[in-house]
């Protein structure tokens, strides 16, 4: 599938102008009524679309709605240890007003989505990673999301979400450390779930992990 073509506002006269939140509901709606990944239709629970502050100026992108969190609830990174880390994350920096283990999060400033917006499952019923016909398939739909959404900074978490927005060649060495791009900067940092397992070589543990939420609200910040 081609990426959907970048319309820039400026582009589109003044009377066809519809708010974020509009082409954000009709995007949402053309998601509820997607059934291009034949396994993730019979695996999925729900579709789960991006949500959060449609004047967000950072998008968080994770990898897939996990089978005892987002599945269930319908919304990104909520009710599963890796979604309650998240938010606990971003209340601490005054980024969520909810508390961490709300189903439905209050963000400002953010936005949260996945790079695939169904549960993918092994046979076995565990999480499984997308696979990239399924990524390609759910491509279309987080393109629009940053068309909508227009983001200064793009927050990958983990490794697929990192290589779908920086390409193959991201590795993991790259990690907290931010890129240029010509129309947003990208943070990418490791998935919370990494974290929540102890954090690899690295030890990235929460308190070193925290330090890039403060950076990532003193960005909010300056463009306010
Ligand atoms: S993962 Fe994306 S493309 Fe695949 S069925 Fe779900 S919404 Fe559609």
């Amino acid at each position: 599938m081609e990426r959907a073509r970048v319309i820039s506002l400026a582009q589109i006269p003044a009377a066809a102008y519809v708010s974020k939140e509009k082409q954000i509901f009709k995007l949402n709606s053309q998601i509820t009524n997607c059934f291009l990944c034949e396994e993730l239709v019979k695996s999925r629970t729900q579709t789960v679309p991006g949500y959060g502050d449609f004047k967000a100026k950072v998008l968080i992108v994770g990898e897939a709605p996990g089978r005892f969190g987002a599945d269930i609830t319908g919304v990104p990174f909520t009710k599963d240890r890796s979604g309650i880390f998240l938010q606990k994350m971003l209340n601490k920096v005054g980024l969520n007003l909810s508390a961490p283990e709300s189903e439905n999060p209050s963000l400002k400033g953010v936005f949260i989505t996945n790079i695939v917006k169904c549960n993918p499952r092994n046979p076995d019923d565990t999480n499984r990673s997308p696979t990239n016909p399924e990524i390609k398939n759910c491509m279309e739909y987080l393109t629009k999301e940053i068309e909508i959404i227009k983001p200064k900074l793009i927050v990958t978490l983990g490794l697929p979400a990192t290589k779908f927005v920086l390409g193959n060649d991201f590795n993991g060495k790259n990690f907290g450390k931010i890129k240029k791009l010509q129309k947003f900067s990208v943070l990418p940092l490791w998935h919370p779930a990494f974290v929540i397992r102890g954090g690899g070589a690295q030890r990235m543990n929460e308190k070193k992990y925290f330090k890039y939420f403060k950076k990532i609200e003193k960005i909010i910040s300056k463009q306010e």
